[in-house]
Formats: structure tokens, sequence, C-alpha cells
């Protein structure tokens, strides 16, 4: 199927760039297709499946229910559903009397890997896929070349007739901020942490007013006993997220259809409306916890966890100690600085780029009026009339399919869509 010295020698079905929960969810779904079974092979950069290892932190608990897993809203049936394998795992009666919708992320990371080596056969780890080319045959692209680069620094070609972009969010810093060995991005915490030698720093700054913000609050606040810990909030307050069971109905599988068949004014009202069920919006347990640890605090008159309302952070200069950052403190229209140790931003994430990595390929997909990706239901992208390869989109799709597009809500169904679109297309070809 390929060969090692840059040429594709055979076509598959399907190339899935990225190995998250999203394309192993399509794995999955693959593995249960009913019908001709389709080629498929997944890309992975790292070396293993690995959901957001650097805030694999051991208190964090899921935001999603178990039931919602890779496989169970497609198929309750399924082998690879979080209670099969907490079967497997010997756990499955404990697990009904722990009484836990929400498991801690550690162990749903421990089932993710566990259906990852269920379906290990269609991956191949410390794979990055660099670029895609189209692959045109009497004026028509009919497939496409996705080039990788390898472990050992080597570049590979996989041919095949769709690709399934699953390349996951995409860590966002302030305007004017830059990353460096003392001012991190939240998604790489714990393994920054480890790196640390010689006494722990004074004192951490965390921006943000997220749920990652708070929980890195909460973890280096425990971890590091006598560090101060800065909270910079953009709000007055860490606000909690709505998970209230109407609300949570924005991300039912029928959400899509709703999201994906209203007008541009509604789908901003989806936003305007439910944002609070996800973004900038904090678990009400862990805001009650802070707030208690900084009561308790100020009751013993020993503080060291401060948080800072309506903070903007503008710049950050590293030194050798530490950072110094310019703090724009809104509520005194005044601009300030703070010194602190180590600087951890937690502000959030950028939607899945899918034209970066499409490269010159993007040129054939159609565009709405704000230049973003037109996507079909079925989640391909539409392209100009002279392209038969299709290009899938596990993310990046939070403008046609609305809130659960980045998220593992709406997984399973999403894979099966997918699978019986591309199943479709591949029994048209002659
Ligand atoms: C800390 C944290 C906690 C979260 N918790 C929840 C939660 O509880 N519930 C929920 O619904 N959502 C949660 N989310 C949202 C999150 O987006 C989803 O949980 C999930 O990770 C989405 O899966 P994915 O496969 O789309 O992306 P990812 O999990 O980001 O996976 C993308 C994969 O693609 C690989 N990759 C990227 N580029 C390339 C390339 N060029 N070549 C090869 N491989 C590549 C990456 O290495 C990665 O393994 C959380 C997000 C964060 C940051």
């Amino acid at each position: 199927m390929t060969s090692t010295n840059g040429t594709a020698t055979g076509v598959r079905d399907l190339v899935g760039v990225g190995f998250g929960p999203a394309n192993l969810a399509l794995a999955v779904a693959l593995e249960e297709h009913e019908g001709p079974p389709l080629d498929a092979l997944f890309l992975e950069k790292r070396p293993r499946l690995a959901w957001h290892p650097g805030m694999l932190l051991e208190d964090a608990t899921m935001q999603v229910s178990f039931l919602k897993d890779l496989a169970t809203l497609r198929n309750p049936r399924s082998a690879f559903s979080f209670l099969s394998y907490l079967h497997d795992r010997g756990r499955l009666v404990d697990f009904i009397n722990h009484k836990e919708f929400f498991p801690s992320r550690v162990e749903f990371h421990d089932y993710l890997d566990w259906a990852a080596g269920h379906v290990a056969h269609r991956v191949r780890y410390d794979t990055a896929a660099v670029a895609v080319r189209p692959v045109t045959e009497a004026q028509t692209v009919v497939a496409f070349d996705v080039v990788t680069r390898e472990a050992d620094g080597g570049e590979r070609t996989e041919r095949a007739r769709n690709i399934v972009l699953g390349t996951g969010l995409v860590p966002r810093m302030p305007e004017g901020v830059a990353r460096s060995e003392r001012v991190w991005h939240s998604e790489e915490l714990l393994p920054r942490i480890e790196e640390l030698t010689g006494p722990p720093p004074a004192s951490f700054a965390v921006v943000g007013a997220g749920q990652s913000a708070a929980e890195v609050a909460a973890h280096l606040h425990s971890r590091f006993p006598d560090s101060r810990i800065d909270a910079l909030l953009p709000s007055y307050g860490y606000s909690p997220s709505d998970d209230s069971p109407f609300a949570n109905r924005v991300f039912d599988p029928e959400a899509v259809d709703h999201f994906y068949d209203a007008v541009p004014a509604v789908r901003e009202r989806f936003y305007e409306q439910h944002g609070n069920t996800n973004y900038a919006v904090v678990d009400l347990d862990l805001i009650n916890e802070l707030y208690r640890r900084s009561y308790q605090e100020s009751v013993r008159g020993t503080r060291r966890l401060h948080f800072w309302p309506m903070c903007r952070v503008e710049g950050a200069d590293s030194g050798p100690d530490g950072v110094r950052l310019r703090v724009n403190r809104l509520l005194e229209d005044r601009s300030t600085e703070l010194d602190a140790g180590i600087a951890v931003f937690a502000t959030g994430y950028h939607p899945m780029d899918a034209a970066s990595l499409l490269g010159p390929a993007a040129e054939l997909c159609k565009r709405d009026s704000a230049g973003r990706l037109r996507v079909s239901r079925e989640y391909r992208v539409e392209t100009s009339a002279d392209v038969t390869a299709g290009i899938y989109l596990q993310g990046g799709i939070e403008h046609t399919h609305g809130i659960s597009a980045s998220l593992l809500s709406n997984i399973a169904v999403r894979a099966g869509e997918i699978v019986t679109s591309l199943a479709a297309g591949v029994r048209q070809i002659p």
C-alpha cells in the first residue's frame, strides 16, 4: 500500500489524520461497519494515544457522561463501550457502587487507550501528516496523497480516496504573549512541571477563567504548598457551566440537525444562549472548592491563593528566574506589572485548523461568505465539481454543526454518519 521512498503504490478508501477520540470513534465505527470493509489507516504524530496528556490531572473529572463514549449512542450493544471496558477491567460492579456519571479523566483516558489497543491494526503512530496533495486523473481530483514525517525523520506518502481530518483544537495564547520556559499554555502543564528542577517557584500566575484555568489554579495550589498562586481572571469571577437537563440537549445528536438547518441568525443564537454550557465556564463543585480554600486561608491569615478580577494580560517578559506580566486591570483602568516564577495561560483553544494542513488542496474547497469551509451534513467539505475525492472534518465545524463540534458528546453518532457516507461513496466507484 505504501512505499518508504516517498511514492504511493496503492489507494486506500480512507486515511485519517490524528488519532484522538474523534478518529478513534471512527476506527471503532469502521470495525463495526456491516458491509464490505473499508480500507482505512489512521496517522497519529504521538507515539501512542494520549488524550490531553498535559492536563491529565489526578482529580479532574469528565465534563460529559460516560455513556457518551466512543460507541454507545450509535450502538448500545457495542463491544467498545465504556461499560464493556469496565467489564474487561473487572470494575463494572465497583463502578456501579461508585454511583458516578462523570468518571475521572484518568479513567476515561485508560478507556480510550483500551479501545485504541483493539483497533491498533488501523493506526500508525509516530507519524505526523505534514502535507496533503491532490492526485489528478483526467482533470479530476480522484484521491489525496497525505505526506508524512515518520519517527526516523523520513517521509512517506499514503494515498486515499478520502481523508478525515481529526487533528484537534489548537492552543490559544493572548496576542503579544509568546510561550517560553517561564510562560506555558495549560496544555503542557504536567510535562513542564515534571521538568522543573531546584526549589519550587515562589509564585505562579494562572491566566483565564474557564475550566482549565480553575483546574490549573487548584492543582498548583495543592501541589506546591509553599507557592503563591495569582489567578488573573478576565471576568469578575468564575461562572458555572450550565449542565442542567434542558440546556444539555444542545449536545444531543438531534441538535446537530437543528443547528445545521437553522439560518445564520439562529445559529448565532445557539452560541449566545448556550455558550455557557461549554465556553469560559467552570464546574460548580470546583468553583466552590476554590472559594472554600481561599476562605479558609483568610480565616487562618495565611493567604497564598489570590484572585484578580477583570484583568487583561497584554504582555509577558521572560527572564532567567521568572516572568513579568503586563496586566491591564480593567476595574481601575490602569496597567500594572505582576512578577511570577511561572505564568500558565489557560486561555483556551482555537477550533481545528483544517486549511493549514490541506495547504494548496484547500483551494479546492468551497467557502461561505465569511470565508469558512462549506461542509455537508455528512461532514464532507464541499468541493469544486472536478473533485471526486472526499475531505471529511471531525472538528473545525462549529459554524455548521454546532457546539458539540469539538466535544465528545457526539463522536459516536458522528463517526457512524461518516462511515455511512464513506461507504456510499465507495459503492459508487466503478
Ligand atoms: C483538558 C481538556 C479536557 C477536556 N475534557 C472534555 C470533556 O470532559 N468532555 C468533552 O466533551 N470534551 C472535552 N474536551 C474537548 C476536547 O476537544 C475533546 O475531549 C476531544 O479531545 C476531541 O477529540 P479530537 O480527536 O477531535 O481531538 P484531540 O483529542 O485533540 O486529538 C487530535 C489528535 O490529532 C493528533 N494530530 C494533530 N495534528 C496531527 C498531524 N498533523 N498528524 C498526525 N496527528 C496529528 C494529535 O496528536 C492528537 O492526538 C476537553 C479538552 C481539554 C483541552
